[in-house]
């Protein structure tokens, strides 16, 4: 039966393939039966990916470093007791010989029946701990992945495979940049969240906020995902597959035509040069960096080297992974944005405190908690800048003391590195993201204690209009066109202008081409987007002319009603 849903389009173009249903965190987990023959084999499958966890885990206990916090130790431990435990370690053995099922199918269904019972503990610190056993068979999964024995031909290839899931946390999409699917589809996620910011910088067809996609959906049914509308074609008919071929066809001839405008500089029509820069998430990102012809990097999410691990990584890890990017950026600016976690990126093991993660315990907040933490990663960017351009830019500040902390730590990370003759960048420039409306408010005297800023649209968004970016039932009172904001924008821009230092827009807004001529009237002159956007947007600065924009921009700044901003919008982009 063929049938339409609907969702946030989250990233653009359409992608045709077939259904791959994925439950929480990356487990994909198939389910085939064996030949009778092959039973023994798996149960040592099994047996070997259970000892694999064991040592991996027990490594990693015997080598926590020294400015890992405490409770990690009681994590690790507490994890391989849950591993150790027959329930976990040995039943899924029997479940195999009986099912003649494959091992990661044996352990699903003994996990899923574990967290059942939890379901019943009456005690809170007990059912808690459910998480703790999701985790432990995660890795057992993994480790069963990477080992994987002869799946049946009828499971289909990477390439046209649609991801569909309930929901995907930023580090489960980390984890898919290593795979090749054509799309991704999820029950849950706001458009700004930083699932959905992954799932772009993928580069593939994603629509989020489909509810009950991954009840609906069934293995191997053959989908379209179109992205720029955020909806999913489950089962459609040859006419509909005929259309939509088409229209992927169309797509891909005017993403070729864009590449041509790689090496073009982003110059207004009056001659106003506007500078592109990249957002990345990992090392590994420089090299669509490197295609976009991007002047540099804006914003290096450095968390995301933070998750998916059950330790820290240490100074020197840090500092080799800083430093391929500044050495494979040559010599163009590479931002590194100090730990952005908290809220939706967890380290492993750590759950959120308080009731309001996004307004808890993040970013700037949680490196000034953990001194010894920020001192080891400011310590690695610093001791990097000494192989290329780096300037060191802090998340989330909301007042002078966060600033003058940071400034401060950032000192005494020097002075250290000066002691022991390690050499670093003196001159290394420090900024702040502008994404609260508290330091847009007061950005003048922000500024005056920066080198530079850049605004942070997706944050300072959630924040003025009080909605949480990870939670779809809020999503439609996103609003990058909302007085407010456009308020804020403005007034930050300005400000920084009359200090005499740069201000980006590092968030969400722009990458989006059909707001490039909106910032650019509000005097925006730097970018900072993901590589995929950005020659849409030199796109729009090439046929722009700034002049032309300032009268049309002042009214949208004077302009209440949503629709008459709308349609003002539609005649800056004419
Ligand atoms: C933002 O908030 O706009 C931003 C760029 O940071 P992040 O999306 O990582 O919170
Ligand atoms: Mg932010």
């Amino acid at each position: 039966m063929s049938f339409t849903m609907h969702g946030t389009g989250v990233s653009g173009d359409i992608a045709i393939g077939f259904a791959h249903l994925v439950s929480h965190a990356t487990l994909e987990v198939a389910h085939y039966v064996l030949p009778k023959q092959h039973v023994a084999n798996e149960i040592l499958r099994f047996d070997a990916a259970i000892e694999a966890t064991r040592q991996e885990m027990e490594g990693l206990r015997e080598h926590i470093s020294g400015n890992t916090p405490a409770e990690f130790g009681a994590f690790l431990d507490m994890h391989l007791m849950i591993l150790n435990d027959s329930t976990l370690s040995k039943a899924p053995r029997q479940l195999i010989e009986d099912q003649q099922c494959n091992a990661e199918w044996a352990l699903k269904q003994q996990t899923d029946s574990l967290l059942a019972q939890f379901d019943e503990i009456e005690d809170s610190y007990l059912r808690e701990r459910k998480a703790d056993v999701v985790q432990v068979a995660e890795r057992v999964l993994k480790s069963l992945l990477g080992h994987p024995s002869h799946a049946p031909a009828s499971i289909s290839p990477e390439q046209s495979s649609i991801l569909v899931a309930h929901d995907l946390s930023p580090a489960d999409m980390i984890l898919f940049k290593q795979h090749q699917f054509a799309a991704f589809i999820t029950d849950v996620g706001g458009s700004t969240s930083h699932s959905a910011i992954v799932a772009r910088s993928l580069n593939i067809p994603s629509v989020m906020a489909l509810h009950h996609a991954r009840q609906l959906i069934r293995e191997n049914e053959l989908l379209i995902v179109d992205g720029a509308q955020g909806v999913v074609i489950v089962n459609p008919d040859k006419h509909v597959l005929a259309e939509y071929k088409l229209r992927q066809n169309q797509y891909s001839l005017e993403k070729q035509k864009l590449k041509r405008l790689k090496t073009a500089r982003a110059t207004t029509l009056d001659g106003a040069h506007i500078e592109l820069h990249a957002n990345i998430e990992l090392p590994q990102d420089v090299a669509k960096v490197r295609e976009s012809g991007a002047m540099g990097i804006g914003l290096f999410r450095s968390e995301f080297l933070f998750l998916n691990r059950d330790d820290l990584p240490g100074e020197e890890e840090q500092f080799l992974a800083y430093r391929k990017v500044a050495e494979d950026m040559r010599g163009l600016p590479v931002t590194i944005r100090t730990l952005d976690l908290g809220a939706d990126k967890q380290l492993n093991g750590v759950t959120s405190s308080g009731t309001n993660p996004a307004l808890g315990l993040r970013a700037i907040r949680l490196c000034l908690a953990e001194p010894q933490m920020f001192q080891t990663q400011l310590r690695a960017i610093l001791r990097a800048s000494h192989y290329g351009k780096i300037r060191i830019l802090i998340p989330m500040l909301c007042n002078l003391p966060e600033i003058s902390q940071s400034l401060h730590l950032i000192e005494c990370a020097k002075q250290s590195l000066a002691v022991e003759n390690l050499p670093y960048d003196t001159a290394i420039e420090v900024g702040g993201m502008i994404e609260i409306p508290a330091a847009a408010l007061a950005v003048q005297a922000f500024a005056k204690k920066l080198d530079f800023l850049s605004i942070g649209t997706n944050d300072l968004i959630q924040y003025t209009l009080a909605i949480d970016r990870t939670d779809d039932t809020v999503a439609h009172l996103y609003d990058p066109l909302h007085p407010a904001i456009l308020m804020l924008l403005a007034h930050t821009i300005r400000s920084a202008d009359k200090v005499g230092i740069s201000v980006a827009v590092c968030g969400e807004m722009a990458g989006d081409s059909t707001l490039t001529r909106l910032l650019l009237g509000l005097g925006l002159r730097v970018f900072s987007m993901h590589p995929s956007h950005l020659l849409a947007v030199k796109q729009r600065i090439l046929k722009t002319s700034l002049p032309e924009l300032t009268n049309l921009v002042n009214k949208m700044l004077k302009t209440e009603e949503p629709e008459k901003m709308h349609s003002l919008l539609a005649r800056l982009n004419a």
